[in-house]
């Protein structure tokens, strides 16, 4: 049958055919039954990755990402189901928990000079079922994290599509104190114009630009632009991805205010971070040490 599939799925669509897991539309379809019970069987997790401010030097932040441990295929990277949770509709509901689980764990977390910031990524599909505003403050009111403390992360392409509807809801949120940031910014199609316009706190600056902009002056251009661009409309802007010593004296050489990526400190699990907290009370960030 997977060889059927397999050739179904036809020339230049680049599927793999894998003896053990079937052909690539065999996977997803395993990963769409499965999901849906994944919550209450406990494979789904919350890992924690380290904001750093660059100009304070020290952690200041953490952006909670979803991990799926399939008892069978392992580790399931969040950019393969999400979407697939997204078509199954069950994203509400896998944000809902997601939200619940980090906002709980920030709320117990050490605290070393002010209490930790909380970025939650934020799928197009759950802003647009229009339950955000309350799913939100239902998770506030239960785990009582402030929520100054918490930045909902929204892609560029999700803002974008800017109904009025979205806008209301974001507008409620921001209302309510909670932070927005435009995450993955630069692959999308939003002029700096527009950006402006935009309801939002912090910018995230792609991983993609970041990658590139200690060898690239195109990237490097960029990044010099996105920075001003924040400073001047008074945003926090974050470097994602950040992999080297070179990227990161880049970035700080443009005034980039916050970075994060394996160089500072891979995601965490809850424990990790717990202890990192503890041990780690005032000290310079360790990945900052001689990037200078
Ligand atoms: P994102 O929000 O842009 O998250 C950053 C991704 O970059 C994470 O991948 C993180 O592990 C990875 N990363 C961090 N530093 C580095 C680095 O230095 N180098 C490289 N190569 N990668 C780095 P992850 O955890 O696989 O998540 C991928 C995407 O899945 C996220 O992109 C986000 O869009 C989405 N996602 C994750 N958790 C959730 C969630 O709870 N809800 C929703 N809706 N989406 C989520
Ligand atoms: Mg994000
Ligand atoms: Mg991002
Ligand atoms: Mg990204």
């Amino acid at each position: 049958i997977a060889v059927r599939a397999a050739r179904r799925a036809g020339r230049g669509t680049a599927r793999r055919f894998d003896p053990v897991l079937g052909s690539a539309a065999e996977r997803r379809a395993r990963l769409r039954e499965d999901l849906p019970g994944a919550c209450a069987r406990g494979e789904l997790a919350v890992a924690f990755q380290p904001v750093v401010s660059l100009v304070e030097q020290r952690i200041v932040g953490v952006e909670a990402l979803l991990r799926w441990r399939h008892p069978e295929l392992g580790e399931v990277p969040p950019a393969e189901f999400v979407p697939i949770a997204e078509r199954a509709g069950v994203i509400g509901e896998l944000q809902r928990w997601a939200l619940d689980q980090a906002a709980r764990a920030a709320v117990a977390l050490p605290v070393l000079h002010a209490p930790l910031r909380l970025g939650v990524n934020i799928s197009a599909s759950h802003v647009a079922a229009r339950t955000l505003v309350g799913d939100v403050a239902a998770v506030l009111q239960c785990t009582g994290l402030a929520p100054e403390r918490l930045i909902l992360e929204i892609t560029e392409a999700t803002l974008m599509a800017g109904t009025d509807d979205i806008a209301v809801d974001v507008e409620a949120l921001r209302l309510m104190g909670v932070h927005v940031a435009l995450d993955d910014f630069g692959t999308g199609h939003s002029s700096l114009t527009h950006l402006s316009a935009l309801p939002i706190d912090v910018l995230k600056l792609d991983r993609d630009f970041v990658a590139r902009v200690d060898r690239d002056p195109r990237s490097r251009a960029l990044c010099e632009s996105v920075i001003a661009i924040g400073r001047a409309l008074g945003l926090d802007v974050v470097a994602e991805g950040v992999e080297t010593p070179a990227q990161l004296g880049v970035l700080r050489g443009l005034g980039c205010g916050f970075a994060q990526g394996f160089l500072l400190s891979r995601p965490l699990r809850l424990s990790e971070l717990t202890e990192l907290l503890e041990t780690g009370a005032g000290a310079l960030w360790p990945g900052l040490v001689g990037s200078r």
